[in-house]
């Protein structure tokens, strides 16, 4: 098991502060259970995860609107909340780097320019 109720994600998560890719990269280096089990932790350049449509691959900073939480894709229309767009390209990132890929980034990914 990698983390349980009061392991230092969960307490960052518990706080009402926003928990930043640095801050939740931060938590889950300092939490050995994982490194030390079956389960693999790497680490993911965050650059540009919440930029990029995870339906069409376009990369722009001005879809991602941050007084809504949301990104809005102006060449395929594609929406969603920003984390969760950002939480998509980090898994995408996560199955180039099971693939093979040693330093998967966003710049792979994007097919749309
Ligand atoms: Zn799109």
């Amino acid at each position: 098991m990698c983390a349980g109720p009061g392991a230092p994600e969960y307490a960052l998560l518990g706080t009402g502060n926003q928990l930043t890719f640095h801050a939740l990269g931060r938590a889950i280096i300092q939490e050995p259970t994982c490194a030390e089990g079956k389960s693999e932790v790497i680490k993911i350049d965050p650059y540009k995860t919440s930029q990029r449509c995870p339906k069409c691959g376009t990369v722009r900073k001005e879809n991602r609107h941050h007084d809504i939480h949301e990104y809005i894709c102006d060449n395929c229309g594609y929406r969603s909340n920003d984390d969760r767009i950002g939480a998509m390209n980090i898994q995408m990132l996560g199955m180039l780097w099971l693939s093979g890929d040693e330093k998967p980034s966003i710049k792979k990914l994007t097919t749309a320019e």
